[in-house]
């Protein structure tokens, strides 16, 4: 799939651009500050209707005005699709087709976008909250619904959180409302759990490939998922509700005495590693970069495995923070079929070979 066309109006540093796309390589140049990833934010907002950056959404709005408005002709499946995303103080408005859509899972997955920016590069020894963020990202583009039980489990999370500080605090004294939260919450936490399951061994599948040809053949990667309550991944929906039940069942009083729930999927996390040692611990920066590469890479196959085509890919700042056999490597594997977005404050970075497919575009100051 790709982006033909995308219209900002209010956008960031941008009043308002109209700007048409080549369906290989685009090239966006430009000095520091001057509006390069807001470009890619916006492509990005379009698939995901959040920022990668922020998850403020006035921040995203120009200075001053009312609203921020993103337009996009996309095509898939041979088809044009037009998309739109409108940010005000009353919310946030994604149209599919022209159409509202209401609920935010049924907008997103339209249009399937994979983001590498230098913040990524620390997937692998960033903070835990970076692991799950990109899973639940992922997971959701290629499976909707998967959002809807994330929000909710989220929001029950919060009630929960400020229940067990009241309980803590003793303003409440009744621990029924704590038992109901608990069971609710459990039903989520279950689904999320199990789709982290599947999805991780998805994950797998197509990175230990990516990595060993990156690699030469010298590097083995394996990723495990990480639960904050001891289960099996071949475990069934019952015996994961079982396991939740007894573990917060156990946890009861500490929880309250902490103020604050201590296990569950916001708590979980992935290890890498390399030729089995821990890539976090023992990785050197290369093999950690390389890593994040690597699971970069799988996921755009894995997208297209899953949803039937590849998905666009906005390289914002990375390719200059690779050597040149990393990088040769990345536009190797993604030439010709992956609509590809680079941002760079200067080309002598890029090879060659791929400035001379690619359409060029300069920007200075949010023009
Ligand atoms: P770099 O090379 O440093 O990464 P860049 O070209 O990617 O730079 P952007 O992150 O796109 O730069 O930001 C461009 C400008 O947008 C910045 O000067 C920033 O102050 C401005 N900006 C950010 N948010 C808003 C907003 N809501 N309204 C107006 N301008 C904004
Ligand atoms: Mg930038």
């Amino acid at each position: 799939m790709n982006i033909e066309q995308l219209q900002l109006k209010n956008y960031r540093n941008y009043e308002k651009v109209d700007i048409s796309f080549n369906d290989k390589i685009n090239v966006i140049i430009g000095e520091n500050a001057q509006g390069k990833t807001n470009v890619m934010e916006a492509i990005y907002v379009l698939a995901f209707s959040k920022s990668h950056r922020t998850p403020r959404e006035k921040e995203l709005i120009k200075w001053e005005q009312e609203y921020a408005k993103i337009e996009g002709r996309i095509t898939k499946r041979n088809q044009t699709i037009p998309l739109e995303i409108i940010l005000s103080a009353k919310g946030k408005k994604a149209k599919l087709n022209h159409i509202e859509q209401r609920k935010l899972s049924d907008y997103i997955g339209a249009f399937n976008v994979v983001m590498f920016a230098p913040e990524h590069l620390s997937l692998v020894k960033g903070s835990p909250q970076t692991r799950r963020r990109f899973i639940d990202m992922e997971l959701g583009q290629i499976q909707p619904t998967y959002i809807y039980h994330l929000g909710q489990y989220q929001k029950i999370l919060k009630q929960r959180n400020h229940l067990l500080k009241q309980l803590q605090r003793r303003e409440v004294q009744d621990k029924t409302m704590l038992d109901i939260l608990t069971d609710q919450l459990i039903q989520h936490a279950v689904i999320l759990l199990e789709r982290r399951f599947i999805f991780l061994d998805l994950l797998r599948k197509w990175t230990s490939p990516v990595h060993h040809s990156i690699s030469h053949g010298t590097e083995r990667l394996e990723i495990s998922y990480i639960p904050t309550v001891e289960v099996s991944k071949s475990a069934d929906k019952e015996t994961i509700e079982n396991i939740y039940t007894n573990k917060f069942h156990e946890l009861k009083n500490k929880e309250i005495e902490r103020g604050t729930t201590l296990i569950g999927p916001h708590r979980d996390d992935i290890v890498f590693y390399v030729n089995d040692k821990d890539v976090q611990t023992y990785g050197s920066q290369g093999q950690q970069r390389t890593a994040a590469l690597s699971v970069k890479l799988a996921e755009i196959e894995l997208i297209c495995n899953e949803v039937g085509e590849y998905p666009v890919l906005l390289l914002d700042d990375v390719l200059s923070e690779l050597d040149d056999q990393r990088q040769s490597h990345l536009l190797n594997t993604i030439k010709g079929k992956v609509q590809t977005f680079v941002s760079t404050t200067n080309v002598n970075g890029i090879n060659h070979e791929t400035l001379q497919e690619a359409q060029l575009y300069r920007v200075e100051n949010g023009m």
